[in-house]
């Protein structure tokens, strides 16, 4: 299958799962995560209607930003791995979205750098719901019933909303490899109330987005609540 018949096929899935919640399709945006994969082939998904890419690492997206320049449409570009606060600066100017804001501090940097080059930058707070220790994120483990995580996260948020370079849109997750993606729902689901109880307590943000599920496990995600589903692997093939 070519790649855009591999996203024609992913945007079909995405809309029956949103139409098996009860939510539309168009609630649902496709993000196809380019990392590792050479600009040749992220052309061929732009050309097929996928605006939306995702990548993990500075080095590799500033490198395939500029290679794309000057395509037209101009996609939108989505951090959504872990950023060391020494490349915040280059991320404020080239990601329209950083989905992975994993700490207090590195907030504060890419507050910092956006508002350097005159930006306010969209972002999503990354929580690690799971309690893996091999995830990124702040410390939700267990969810709304971790009470004592709960009240620690609080202040992280309301000093977050604070910053004037950032663009708090929602929360992000990356969950739990697992047997049957249906294992991998509580988990989302947990997400999503995070954000439904941060929402309630800080109506000066707006909260829309929730950004959950990769290639094995977004159409249960969906059934949470995704806005933003994160696939790379049933696009492009594994990585090499
Ligand atoms: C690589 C990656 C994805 C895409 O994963 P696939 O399994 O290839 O769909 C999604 N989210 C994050 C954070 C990633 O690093």
């Amino acid at each position: 299958m070519s790649v855009a018949e591999r996203i024609a096929a992913v945007r079909a899935e995405i809309a029956d799962a949103a139409r098996a919640a009860g939510r539309r399709p168009d609630e649902v945006t496709l993000v196809a995560v380019t990392k590792t994969h050479p600009p040749a082939r992220v052309a061929e998904a732009l050309a097929a209607g996928a605006l939306d890419l995702g990548e993990n690492r500075v080095q590799e997206a500033a490198a395939k930003i500029a290679g794309l320049a000057g395509v037209q449409p101009r996609p939108r570009w989505h951090l959504i791995g872990h950023l060391q606060r020494n490349k915040a600066r280059s991320a404020a100017e080239l990601f329209d979205m950083v989905h992975s804001v994993d700490s207090l501090r590195l907030a504060e940097a890419l507050s910092r750098h956006a508002q350097e080059v005159g930006r306010r930058l969209p972002a999503l707070l990354q929580v690690n719901v799971s309690g893996e220790a091999s995830k990124e994120g702040f410390d939700l483990a267990g969810g709304l019933a971790n009470r004592a995580a709960f009240d620690a996260l609080l202040p992280e948020v309301e000093r977050t909303l604070a910053l004037p370079g950032l663009e708090l849109r929602g929360l992000m997750t990356v969950a739990p490899i697992v047997e049957h993606p249906a294992g991998a729902r509580p988990y989302f689901a947990r997400l999503r109330e995070l954000r439904d109880e941060l929402a309630r307590r800080y109506p000066q943000a707006a909260w829309p987005e929730l950004s959950m599920g990769m290639t094995d496990d977004f159409a249960a995600a969906i059934a949470e609540g995704s806005t933003l589903v994160r696939v790379g692997r049933a696009i492009f093939g594994e990585r090499g």
